[in-house]
């Protein structure tokens, strides 16, 4: 068993905290994602596992061993950075094999499993080439199987496919997934790309500002986010966010003076929020309906811009006065719907797939 444990980590610069409080599990052949916006202590989770970075406090294990202190070179890790790092003056079958090289590992063994990751990652044909002349996403491969040959416990990525364009980082993303089950790799993946996180990973940890704020399947943290930070962050575009308060009746108003935010909820919708008298509603935007037409209960608001996106066009809907308070809302739409700029639109919500937060603390409340 190659499970990875984190307990109390911390890691701090003087006094810049770069991590704080990092409980982390990952069992073993699963694949995790560190994800979160730049600056919130990715990398450096990363890097403290790969002993690439000393924790101020705290330890890590992997399998049975605690690897604290570990010499990195000891810890079966194997890393692949965004920048490739690999040898410019060696060829392919050189980089693939130098780990092999560095073991001990001599002839034949040497060059059979450096054949046989070649044929795993579709590059036998490249082995004798420079990496000086290879493209992109060639170089990516290689970087790939000069970290699998040593067949690691564990597999670290730092935002591998940041440096590749937008077709290849999507083959490329599926050549990993491949990759990773077939051979069954306990992996730690860094990305800010919250596209790439949901597909990839098995178990996704959102940071920010140096803390985990959850854990979690990428279906939960989409559907049950733990705080507004969360909601705000999976999914694009991102959840709309309106601090309201409820009346009796369950008519939800913005609180920040805007003119025409007011809605009422379905009773049982509402019902979650009976104790709270001033939340944040968050909506998604494919969770509002646009109607051209006025319907009863809706929002009304003005057509700022739309983006057409194929099947679906993105509105941005302008509530309120434009010259006051006002507040301006992200709607995902079928193109059907025939949106012009300056005219009117009115918005009614899905309301069972709203969420609500605390207005301090952020946590979600249902
Ligand atoms: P990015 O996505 O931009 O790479 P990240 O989420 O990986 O960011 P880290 O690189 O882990 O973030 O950095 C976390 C915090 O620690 C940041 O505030 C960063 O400035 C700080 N930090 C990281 N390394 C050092 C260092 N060697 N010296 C001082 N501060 C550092």
């Amino acid at each position: 068993m190659v499970n990875v444990e984190y307990d109390s980590v911390e890691k701090r610069y003087g006094d810049t905290i770069a991590v704080e409080d990092i409980d982390l599990t990952v069992e073993d052949g699963e694949f995790a994602i560190l994800l979160g916006p730049s600056g919130c202590g990715k990398t450096t989770t990363l890097r403290c596992l790969a002993g690439l970075t000393e924790p101020t406090s705290g330890t890590i294990t992997l399998g049975d061993y605690d690897v604290t202190d570990v010499h990195p070179k000891n810890r079966n890790a194997a890393m692949v950075f965004q920048n490739f790092a690999l040898y410019p003056h060696m060829t392919v079958r050189e980089n693939i094999g130098y780990p092999l090289k560095v073991a001990g590992i001599d002839g034949a063994d040497r060059t059979e499993r450096v054949q046989e990751v070649a044929e795993m990652l579709e590059i036998p044909e490249l082995l004798d080439r420079d990496i000086a002349n290879l493209s992109g996403g060639q170089q990516q491969r290689v970087a790939l199987g000069r970290a699998i040959i040593r067949r690691p416990s564990v597999f670290l990525m730092d935002e591998p496919l940041a440096n590749l364009d937008a077709k290849l980082k999507l083959s490329m993303r599926s050549r990993i997934k491949v990759l990773q089950r077939e051979l069954d790799i306990t992996t730690l993946y860094v990305t800010h790309d919250q596209e790439e996180a949901m597909s990839l990973g098995d178990k996704l940890v959102v940071m920010n500002e140096g803390h985990i704020q959850q854990i979690g399947s990428p279906d939960e943290v989409y559907h049950e986010p733990k705080n507004r930070f969360v909601a705000g962050f999976i999914g694009s575009p991102s959840m709309n966010f309106v601090t309201v308060e409820m009346d009796e009746s369950g008519v939800v108003r913005s609180t920040d003076g805007v003119d025409g935010f007011e809605y009422g909820l379905a009773s049982s919708v509402a019902e979650r929020y009976r104790d709270h008298d001033e939340f944040v509603l968050g909506v998604r935007p494919q969770y509002f309906t646009a109607h051209t037409e006025p319907v009863d209960n809706a929002i009304r608001g003005q057509i700022k811009v739309t983006e057409p996106q194929g099947d679906n066009q993105i509105i941005d809907v302008l509530v309120g006065d434009e010259d006051g308070d006002s507040i301006e809302l992200t709607v995902k739409a079928p193109s059907t719907v025939e949106a012009v700029r300056t005219e009117d639109i009115w918005l009614t919500i899905d309301d069972p797939l709203v969420h609500g937060f605390d207005v301090r603390s952020g946590d979600r409340i249902d």
